[in-house]
């Protein structure tokens, strides 16, 4: 049984790495965001009531995300253990967390911390594109087009992401240095915190993190 956290700045490659650990050890993935993409796709009220947060890259309110975490762990099942991703991004969130947790008798296995410099995420976030037509993504530098600013699939047009513009990653990343980064103190002191390179390739710094849990 594993219960993990990962937690990591917009763009910090959590995504990519989390896709991966819940494959090894066939976790159930909690991922508030994927949570609200759902609900406002199905214009429910929830989803109704957080676009106006998630459309701008703002945190919806503590309560109502603490409200969905809770139903979410008293109904799911996660034989294998889960992986909550996306949440908790404040502190008062890991409070009601550790409650919801008592109160099911579970402990968290270990918080994994994915570390990138703010230069380094920019500078990837920069160079992402995705194709108009057929969504397919690359990078400038790390995976370009064979015709710049062309698909390879479809020919289609590639543009810049409304949450990739300059703009958008900024204000994540204040949100995160002021709500979220004091979540790293919370989780060190309480002896759970495993903070990894997150500027190695994807590769490495996956068998880092398994290498890692092996050990718990
Ligand atoms: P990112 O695109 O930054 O990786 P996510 O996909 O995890 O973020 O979440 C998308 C959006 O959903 C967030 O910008 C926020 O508006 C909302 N959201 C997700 N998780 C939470 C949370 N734990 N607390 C508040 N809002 C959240
Ligand atoms: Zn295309």
């Amino acid at each position: 049984m594993l219960n993990l956290l990962i937690l990591g700045k917009p763009g910090a490659g959590k995504g990519t790495q989390a896709a991966k650990l819940l494959k090894h050890y066939h976790l159930t993935h909690i991922s508030t965001g994927d949570i609200y993409r759902e609900e406002i796709a199905n214009k429910t009220p929830i989803g109704i009531m957080a676009s106006q947060y998630v459309q701008k890259g703002f945190l919806v309110p503590d309560d109502i995300t603490n409200d969905i975490v809770e139903k979410v762990l008293h109904e799911k099942e996660y034989p294998h253990g889960f992986m909550l991703d996306g949440y908790p991004r404040t502190r008062s969130q890991a409070e009601a967390l550790d409650h919801v947790l008592a109160g099911l008798k579970i402990s968290l296995t270990a918080v994994i911390n994915i570390d990138v410099s703010d230069d380094v995420l920019l500078r990837r976030m920069a160079g992402r594109r995705v194709c108009s037509n057929c969504q397919e993504t690359y990078h400038i530098d790390y995976h370009p087009p064979m015709t710049p600013g062309i698909c390879d699939v479809c020919g289609g047009k590639l543009i810049q992401r409304e949450d990739d513009l300059e703009s958008s990653v900024l204000n994540r990343l204040s949100i995160y240095n002021e709500k979220t980064k004091p979540l790293l103190d919370y989780y060190e002191e309480k002896g759970l915190l495993m903070t990894f390179d997150g500027e190695l390739s994807a590769g490495t710094l996956y068998k880092h993190i398994i290498q890692h849990l092996e050990g718990k």
